[in-house]
């Protein structure tokens, strides 16, 4: 089995949801004892979150790099980053690391497109609705067609990521007010939504949608399982 280099903490919300889906896929396949050999990387969010503020991606692409090296150091194989919005720094860390990375998206795109899906919804943060990291690596690569959603429900979404649900809170109402943005993204024809937040699928399910939902933190976790026993 290949060891697997997580780069986690962002949050550790949904790194615990990676750490339980990849043991649980190796699992399956494996038999009842068998878990997954991992090593993780599990950042203080505070400082991780500040720096996103700020803007200064240049000390979060030389975070990034340095926790790459540090799984390397302890053994992994490859690496997987367990949050959509840092993989703006993707690049960096190919640069700076030999290891493969298991980008989020290329497992998400190609659940989409083998369901029949060329027009879908993005929901993340505002770095990952709104930069070209993103959503170009989805259309270009792809060849997906991008719908986000509109000014204040781009900033609502944003808003319940960062003050909620890296925070461990759950509300209804940010629930409700999801439903409402999906509900608006399907009306403008996205035949499909990205949870392109690992977070995201804590708050809601399938039953929060008019048209399928594609949680990123569980196709990426299922590829990593396949990576990891390749
Ligand atoms: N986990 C989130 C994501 O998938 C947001 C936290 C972060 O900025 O990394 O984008």
């Amino acid at each position: 089995m290949r060891t697997l280099g997580l780069i986690g903490g962002m949050s550790w919300e949904s790194s615990a949801e990676y750490y339980r889906m990849i043991n649980q896929g190796v699992r399956a396949q494996l038999g009842s004892t068998a878990s997954a050999q991992l090593v993780l990387w599990s950042f203080n969010f505070a400082e991780v979150a500040a720096l996103q503020a700020a803007g200064d991606w240049p000390a979060l692409d030389a975070l990034m790099v340095d926790a790459a090296r540090r799984l390397e150091a302890a053994g992994a194989e490859a690496l997987i980053i367990c949050t959509n919005t840092m993989h703006k720094c993707a690049p960096a860390i190919a640069t700076a690391s030999a290891l493969p990375i298991l980008h989020i998206i290329d497992p998400t795109a190609h659940a989409l497109k083998a369901d029949g899906h060329t027009r879908v919804g993005l929901l993340g943060t505002a770095f990952t609705m709104e930069q070209a990291f993103y959503r170009a690596r989805l259309e270009e690569q792809h060849g997906l067609e991008v719908l986000i959603p509109g000014d204040d429900d781009r900033a609502e979404v944003h808003r319940v990521i960062y003050e909620e649900l890296v925070a461990g809170r759950i509300e209804p109402a940010s629930r409700d007010a999801y439903r409402a943005v999906i509900a608006r993204l399907a009306a403008r024809g996205a035949t499909a939504i990205i949870l392109g937040c690992t977070e995201i699928m804590l708050l809601i399910g399938p039953d929060d949608s008019p048209v399928p939902l594609f949680d990123t933190t569980r196709l990426h976790a299922e590829a990593a399982v396949v990576l990891a026993l390749a």
